[in-house]
């Protein structure tokens, strides 16, 4: 075995990064081993095409911690963002509906299409403000244990249950509705108009494989009321430079309080003795010893993979090998040589709807439709598009003039029928959301230069993402909070002593908070004696 090590983080995504940052802050000697060449897991900036630079996996910032951003001094190591203006959505009948945040504009935009839904998105709004507060404030904490807890599992679940105290009868209701009834019930009770249910809708199914008759689909719907950039909730930023940013600020931070970070390292095993992790092998074979291990790999490939079933008490091995993971997300990037121009929005230049964070989506059907599709392991015929236009906000990413066209579209499945590969259908999946954005951006096709796609394939191929879950599995009420992963590893701690969890796979789960790498840091710190 080589040298000996306090910590060893096994992938450096940015919670990964996050928690080894906190850990040498602390004053532990921490070592980062990333599989892949780059730092960033699915948090990276690439150059996609010759001249052209953006996030290539995820794209947009709102849930990343503040206390994350101070306490690692993310800014001192470049991290700045810049505020998206507001949200777009582009229908299959040729209309489209802008919200830029002016209150008698977006008002008066939102009338177009019904007398009622205005007033109704300020309830969903106010509803979505008051969770969020709820959920934030338990983002940079450890879920309760479900038993043989301590005082502090009591407190927490006192916390939480005070929490809801403060909300009326009826608050707690709705409250409760977020989290387990299907959101297409709650949009349709809301409201009246296709355009406004189709807006919401879509972040609802944002990197979710789901329909939107299931329940527990809203759960999604938290992230606007969750988000907080700058001090002002709900809002979008993009990092400038891309998501590559943020990583690259962790990465500096953490080597600046002492961590190191090898890249081209992937980690083959977890060495255990008597029960307790050691250390590592990596695939060439070296041994090396830690301490203590925390893994942002996510929960399948650390204990069906790295640990294997065989090392895990039977009962754990089955919940993880039941833990959901599927995301129907495929990531495109388009290289454009110009300004694409939305039909419902004609004009050469720049305008606010190139800035929003936009829809491209047929209609409301055209979700469940897409569902059924990928379900079917085909691709959709209507493909749902979140897209956004980096370049109208930071055109430091293309070259002068171009512009970049970066869409995640829902939904695609994993298996494709008929035993068909991804490699073989890449392209014309490529080529169905190609000619799907056309429809609402007729210039588009004689703009592109290129691009690179992932299909959920290759999430899990080049990311580590398993079933190209975006989020390290399904965020649905059995997998969140003291059930994420699983009751048994939901503080971070893991039926196998000195291993510990550190990524999206645990509480509060995905996006690109830090919180999961934040908390099992503490917890790490916390457990440090008796180690
Ligand atoms: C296409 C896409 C779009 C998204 N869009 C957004 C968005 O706009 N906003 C948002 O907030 N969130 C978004 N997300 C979700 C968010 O990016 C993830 O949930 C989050 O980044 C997960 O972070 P993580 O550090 O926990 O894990 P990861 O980023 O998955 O990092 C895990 C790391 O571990 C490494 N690893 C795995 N196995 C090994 C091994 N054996 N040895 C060594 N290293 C290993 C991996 O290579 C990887 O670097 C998106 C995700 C994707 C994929």
């Amino acid at each position: 075995m080589t040298e000996a090590w306090d910590a060893i983080v096994i992938g450096a995504g940015h919670n990964g990064l996050a928690a080894a940052g906190y850990l040498a802050k602390a004053g532990r000697r921490v070592l980062v081993l990333e599989r892949r060449e780059v730092v960033g897991g699915a948090v990276l900036t690439e150059e996609f095409h010759p001249g052209f630079r953006n996030s290539a996996a995820a794209y947009v910032v709102s849930l990343l911690r503040p206390e994350v951003i101070r306490e690692l001094e993310l800014k001192k190591h470049g991290f700045e963002t810049m505020r998206m203006g507001g949200s777009f959505g582009a229908f299959g009948d040729g209309r489209s509906l802008l919200l830029s945040g002016g209150e008698a504009a977006d008002r008066a935009e939102v009338a177009r299409f019904s007398n009622r839904d205005w007033d109704a998105m300020g309830r969903l709004g106010a509803l979505l403000r008051k969770a969020g507060d709820l959920v934030r404030a338990e983002m940079l904490v450890e879920p309760p244990r479900l038993s043989g807890g301590g005082f502090a599992d009591l407190l927490g679940g006192w916390r939480l249950g005070r929490g809801l105290k403060g909300l009326s009868p009826e608050e707690r209701h709705q409250f409760l509705q977020l989290f387990l009834t299907p959101v297409g019930t709650i949009l349709e009770k809301y409201f009246d108009s296709d355009a406004v249910k189709t807006m919401y809708a879509a972040t609802a199914t944002a990197g979710a494989f789901v329909a939107l008759d299931e329940p527990g689909s809203a759960i999604n719907l938290l992230h606007l009321g969750i988000g907080e950039v700058e001090g002002e909730r709900g809002a979008w930023h993009l990092p400038k430079g891309g998501m590559g940013t943020v990583t690259q600020a962790m990465a500096k931070a953490a080597q600046s309080f002492g961590a190191e970070i090898r890249v081209k390292a992937p980690v083959a095993t977890v060495l255990i003795e008597d029960g307790r992790a050691i250390g590592v092998t990596l695939e060439t074979g070296e041994a090396i010893r830690a301490k203590v291990l925390l893994s942002n790999a996510d929960p399948k490939r650390t204990f069906l993979g790295l640990v294997g079933e065989a090392r895990l008490p039977e009962a754990f091995a089955a919940g993880i090998r039941s833990y959901r993971m599927a995301s129907g997300s495929f990531r495109v990037n388009f290289a454009l040589s110009g300004v694409p121009e939305f039909a419902s929005r004609p004009g050469a230049g720049i305008g606010p709807q190139h800035k929003a964070f936009i829809r491209m989506v047929r209609d409301y059907a055209a979700y469940d439709e897409a569902f059924r599709a990928a379900k079917r392991g085909e691709l959709p015929a209507d493909p749902i598009l979140d897209a956004v236009i980096p370049t109208a906000t930071d055109p430091s990413l293309a070259p002068e003039g171009c512009h970049i066209l970066s869409i995640l579209a829902q939904h695609y499945p994993y298996e494709l029928a008929n035993g068909r590969t991804w490699d073989s259908a890449r392209a014309e999946a490529v080529e169905g959301i190609l000619a799907t954005a056309e429809r609402y951006i007729p210039n588009l096709r004689k703009l592109v230069l290129g691009w690179r796609a992932y299909s959920p394939a290759d999430l899990e191929r080049v990311f580590g993402l398993t079933g190209g879950d975006v989020y390290h599995g399904q965020l649905d009420p059995g997998q969140i909070f003291s059930l994420r992963p699983h009751p048994d590893a939901a503080q971070y701690r893991t039926p196998i002593k000195a291993l510990y969890l550190c990524g999206a796979g645990a509480h509060p789960g995905g996006g690109v908070s830090g919180a999961p790498g934040r908390n099992a840091a503490m917890r790490v710190l916390k457990d440090w004696r008796r180690l």
